[in-house]
């Protein structure tokens, strides 16, 4: 197969997307906010993203090979249906985003969780076959794990679902139910709550900027911030042990100061603890280089690897 074919990112905040040839190279890029609306307003948003990537190519939707799409939530990928995405306002009843994206342009729809489709992403970046955990923190919190070369999904796709363990009982509600879940207290969200900019502004890049030049309150949060990430990989690195940890998300924007800020948090009780320390997790933590897009990378190659249902079946 042949046909060029197109990836989006949808994020809680920005949906970014590509649309390449088989061989990789890129034809047209894009990238749009993620409106808040209904339940149905994100396909509305990844459809109208297709659309305006095929005009940029000048080619015609339906002549893509397929679409391979990363979206937040709880991710069935046989059925491409949705269910918890709570950033996007869909909850218990599933959303049919890849019938719903199928039926409007004819082409196959490949959808899978967001961070799932950026630990692929990472991975192929990387170019590393070792176990690989992605580490998303964006609107959300969770992350993606590639295990003996499979992303692995668990049994009810909520695997790496790690920003709604609860991890501070007095803290903030999260729209999950829970209070104090990981991403109510650590998220990009999180953040621009506790440290708010200007529109176009990274309030990680933001606050680490202010924390270097000493601002006291700066350096509190930086240290909060840090050791609730720290708390993150070490939850993934007790459970399942992975070679690479990626630091990833909108709050990677923040760069080598952030990945410093969360190395100090992991090496404090690893002087306390031998198990720690002989562990190493802060050697597995690492930034993707900048302007890296491992999710869009990721659902690319998820619409790269995809057979016709012909080929599957036969
Ligand atoms: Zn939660």
């Amino acid at each position: 197969v042949t046909e060029p074919v197109a990836g989006l990112d949808v994020g809680g905040t920005t949906t970014r997307g590509v649309l390449s040839d088989r061989d990789g190279t890129t034809r047209a890029t894009i990238r749009t906010p993620t409106p808040i609306g209904d339940r149905t307003t994100v396909v509305g948003t990844i459809v109208e993203a297709v659309r305006r990537l095929a005009q940029r190519a000048a080619i015609a939707p339906d002549a893509l090979g397929a679409i391979g799409i990363g979206v937040p939530g709880i991710v069935d990928p046989a059925t491409g249906e949705v269910r918890h995405a709570v950033n996007l306002a869909v909850g218990r009843e599933p959303l049919a985003v890849g019938a719903a994206v199928g039926r409007a342009f004819g082409v196959p729809v490949i959808v899978d969780n967001d961070a799932n489709a950026a630990a692929l992403g990472a991975a192929e970046l990387l170019g590393t076959r070792d176990d690989l955990a992605y580490l998303s923190v964006g609107t959300g919190v969770a992350v993606g794990l590639v295990l003996d070369g499979t992303l692995r999904r668990g049994w009810r796709g909520a695997a790496g679902e790690i920003g709604h363990i609860a991890v501070d009982p007095l803290g903030p509600p999260c729209p999950c139910g829970q209070r104090g879940c990981l991403e109510a207290v650590a998220s990009g969200a999180a953040l621009a709550r506790r440290w708010p900019v200007d529109d176009g502004e990274s309030p990680a890049a933001a606050m680490f900027t202010a924390a270097r030049g000493g601002d006291e309150r700066a350096i509190r949060e930086r240290d909060r911030l840090a050791s609730h990430l720290a708390r993150a990989v070490g939850i993934i690195c007790l459970t399942v042990d992975p070679a690479v940890v990626v630091l990833g998300g909108g709050i990677a924007d923040a760069g080598p100061p952030l990945l410093d800020a969360v190395r100090r948090a992991l090496h404090a009780p690893a002087r306390r603890s031998p198990l720690l320390a002989d562990l190493a997790l802060a050697d597995r933590l690492v930034l993707l280089p900048a302007g890296a897009d491992p999710g869009v990378v990721g659902a690319v190659a998820m619409a790269r690897n995809h057979e016709p249902a012909s080929l599957r079946t036969a």
